[in-house]
């Protein structure tokens, strides 16, 4: 096995463990990864291994690509349950993000009216007003946060230097219901340190963080495919389920993908 790289700008339909099926909208090239976290355990590989210097696709080539591809469901008797901004990165760091959300909106609302748009963004973004616009006009605002440990945050997802996850976790708060948190789960080491953020130490500063947030979900999963740093192991699934039960004692919606 290895990781993988999406199309561009549309890839899909994909079965997703937790949209159904899924139209894909990737905003980055299809020859790379463009993200400002570069997570060990991320299905695209380490960002050095996918440099790209092909350009983003334009709104004008996501508009018509997006069309075209629903047009060509539905004459096959194919709807999406849901379309997803997701792919090789980023999606929020599209320059024209915002308006690509619109257009989107408006192709839904023609041609797979009972279709979700989703948003599976790392957050680093969020603070970005009109980002944050456009986080707002979607359907399901997903957002990572898989712990509120910094170092963790450091070692497993690697942002850029800016990010701050106390400003983050701010700016989740003000979303409240308006967001999803998608949270990974894991165990096993990387360069001699355990990533295991399953344990206690882990789960209650996040879970505590979760309540004062008050998502409308968190979805937890964890390791689903290949990923480009050895080591990493699946969480089991007593762990997430037991996980999922902390969230709904405490009223969360939750659920957990294995
Ligand atoms: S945020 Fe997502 S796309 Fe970016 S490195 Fe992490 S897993 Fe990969």
């Amino acid at each position: 096995m290895s990781t993988i790289i999406y199309d561009s700008p549309i890839f899909g339909p994909v079965h997703s463990r937790r949209l159904g099926i899924s139209l894909g909208i990737n905003l980055l090239p299809a020859s790379g990864k463009i993200c400002s976290f570069d997570c060990i355990y991320c299905e695209c590989g380490f960002r050095k291994d996918r440099l790209t210097k092909d350009r983003l696709p334009t709104r004008a080539e996501v508009k018509e690509a997006l069309s075209k591809k629903l047009i060509s469901m539905a004459s096959s008797n194919q709807i999406p349950q849901d379309i997803t901004f997701a792919g090789n990165g980023e999606p929020t760091l599209h320059p024209d993000f915002y308006e690509i959300v619109k257009d989107a909106i408006s192709i839904r609302d023609q041609y797979a009216p009972l279709a979700s748009i989703s948003v599976l963004t790392n957050g680093n973004h969020i603070l970005n007003k009109k980002i944050n616009e456009a986080l707002l006009l979607v359907d399901n605002n997903i957002v990572k946060l898989d712990t509120v440990d910094m170092d963790y945050i450091r070692l497993v997802d690697r942002p850029n230097s800016s990010y701050d996850v106390n400003l983050i976790i701010k700016q989740l708060i003000k979303f409240g219901e308006n967001c999803v948190i998608q949270s990974l789960f894991m165990t096993g080491e990387y360069k001699g340190h355990s990533v295991d953020n399953t344990s206690a130490d882990y789960v209650l500063p996040w879970l505590e963080t979760i309540m004062s947030i008050k998502p409308r979900e968190v979805m937890v999963y964890t390791i689903d495919r290949d990923t480009p740093a050895k080591g990493l192991k699946k969480a089991s699934q007593e762990s997430l389920d037991a996980i999922v039960r902390k969230l709904e004692d405490q009223g969360i919606k939750a659920s957990a993908s294995y």
